[in-house]
Formats: structure tokens, C-alpha cells, sequence
């Protein structure tokens, strides 16, 4: 890999977390997108699944797995991810960012970042770092956050966002979630708006969503699977082209729908 290849950017739609133990076309989805992705010398996470005041990345040397759920068989609780952390890649980020993102020694990976990336790097050779989303930020201080470290990219490091695009778990019809597809209208119009707006790059109006009076309410009932979308787009490039995948709703409320930005 040429040192001034440009890393390209993930969104993954991470779903039921049994999808961590199971196979499933949305498991083959992550591995096939890998195989178009040279191998990054590490991994930066941001998860829908850490909310902290303040931004903070995981510093430590062995971030643990975190098994933040409940009511699971077994089997996922079971579930290590035993990749290590990248303490030099938490201070670069740091100083990057001129301390906006702040060193963490508490948290690891949580299931928004390993019930996905595990099957990006089933040997989990890759070391990772993870993210927070801070609750007190705006989308727009959100989409700027990660811009600071926007120079990793050249660095062979993968920047990944795990969330979803439309997320209603109290909508979610738990019956019909074996079904192919199946989504409420609602669920379906604001997919594909979102998914026209990140293809034409009107990045102010997909910042404008997890506020909005409209079918949204009920698409982006709470922020926080969407926000890790806005991270990756603060880092889009003019025209950098986008590949969907995964691009699916289930149980009515939950899009799958993945992204790659960039080659
Ligand atoms: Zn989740």
C-alpha cells in the first residue's frame, strides 16, 4: 500500500447483536466489503453505543469486550474480541484534536464496535481505538469533531462508524424480523432520503434530521445510532464516491443500510 493511499471510510448498520454470532447475508456483507479494503494498520471506532460528556477515545493497551445488553443467549455474552488498543494512536488523536477528544481508561469495546468489526478482522490482528459520542453536542459540533483527524486517512488507519441509518427498537416488529425485508413507510422514506442526500453530499440537510418534525421523529427517535454517520461525513471529500450495501430495512424500524466512502 503506497504511503499516500487515502484510506476509505465504513458506516456499518449494526443491527441485532446476534449478529456477532450468526450468519447471515449482512455478516457476508461485511466480509465482502473488507476484501476491497487494503489492511489498515488500525482501526478508529466510533459506536453508537457510548455516550459521554465529552468526546473521549479509549487509551489503553487491552481494551476489554464489553457485553452491554441483556436478555442474550449465553453464547454472546461469551464472545471475546481480544484486539489490542493503540495507546500511541489515542495520543496522536488527542493532539490532533487539541484535546477536544479527551485519553479514556474505563470503557473498551463495546457491542456497537465489536458485534461488527469481528467480522471485518475475525483474527482481530487490527488494533483498535474507540470513540465517544458526547450527548451535549449538536449534529453540526459532531460532523466538525472528527475533522481534526482527518489526516489519519493517508496513515493507513480505518475509520469506522457503527449505527444505523433508521433505528426504532420500540417500533420494531420483533415477529417479522426473520422476514426478508419488511419496513414501515415511514422507515422506508426516510432511508432513501438519507441515502439521496449522503449520494448528492448535502451533508447540511443530513445534519438537520435528528431534529426534524416529521416522519423523522419516528426514524431518529434518539440520535445516537445515527450520529456516527455524521462523523464519517465530516471526513467525506468533495465528490469522494459512495457504495451502499446491507441496504435493507427489518423488523419494520431497523435499516441495515452500510457505506463505504472513498476506494
Ligand atoms: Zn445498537
Amino acid at each position: 500500500m503506497p504511503a499516500t493511499h487515502k484510506m476509505p471510510l465504513l458506516f456499518l448498520g449494526h443491527g441485532n447483536p446476534m449478529n456477532a454470532i450468526s450468519e447471515n447475508e449482512f455478516v457476508v456483507g461485511f466480509r465482502e466489503i473488507t476484501k476491497t479494503i487494503p489492511k489498515p494498520k488500525a482501526i478508529v471506532c466510533i459506536s453508537a453505543h457510548w455516550e459521554t460528556d465529552g468526546t473521549f477515545v479509549t487509551a489503553m493497551e487491552y481494551p476489554p469486550t464489553i457485553h452491554d445488553f441483556g436478555g442474550f443467549p449465553k453464547a454472546l455474552f461469551d464472545v471475546q474480541y481480544p484486539a489490542s488498543g493503540n495507546p500511541t494512536l489515542a495520543e496522536k488523536i488527542r493532539a490532533l484534536s487539541k484535546n477536544q477528544i479527551q485519553l479514556d481508561f474505563t470503557w473498551g469495546l463495546d457491542h456497537g464496535t465489536w458485534s461488527v468489526v469481528k467480522h471485518l478482522y475475525p483474527e482481530a490482528d487490527v488494533p483498535i481505538v474507540q470513540i465517544s459520542l458526547d450527548y451535549k453536542k449538536s449534529a453540526q459540533q459532531h460532523y466538525e469533531t472528527i475533522q481534526a483527524l482527518a489526516p489519519l486517512r493517508h496513515e493507513g488507519i480505518l475509520i469506522v462508524g457503527s449505527g444505523n441509518l433508521v433505528h426504532n427498537l420500540q417500533r420494531l416488529a420483533w415477529d417479522k424480523l426473520n422476514q426478508d425485508t419488511y419496513a414501515y413507510d415511514w422507515a422506508e422514506e426516510s432511508n432513501e432520503q438519507i441515502k439521496e442526500e449522503i449520494r448528492v453530499q448535502n451533508h447540511q440537510q443530513l445534519m438537520n434530521h435528528p431534529t426534524e418534525e416529521n416522519h423523522f421523529k419516528l426514524s431518529i427517535p434518539t440520535p445516537e445510532h445515527y450520529l456516527p454517520l455524521l462523523y464519517l461525513l465530516g471526513l467525506q471529500e468533495e465528490n469522494e464516491p459512495v457504495y451502499f450495501f446491507n441496504d435493507k430495512i427489518i423488523g419494520g424500524s431497523l435499516s441495515m443500510t452500510s457505506l463505504k466512502i472513498g476506494k
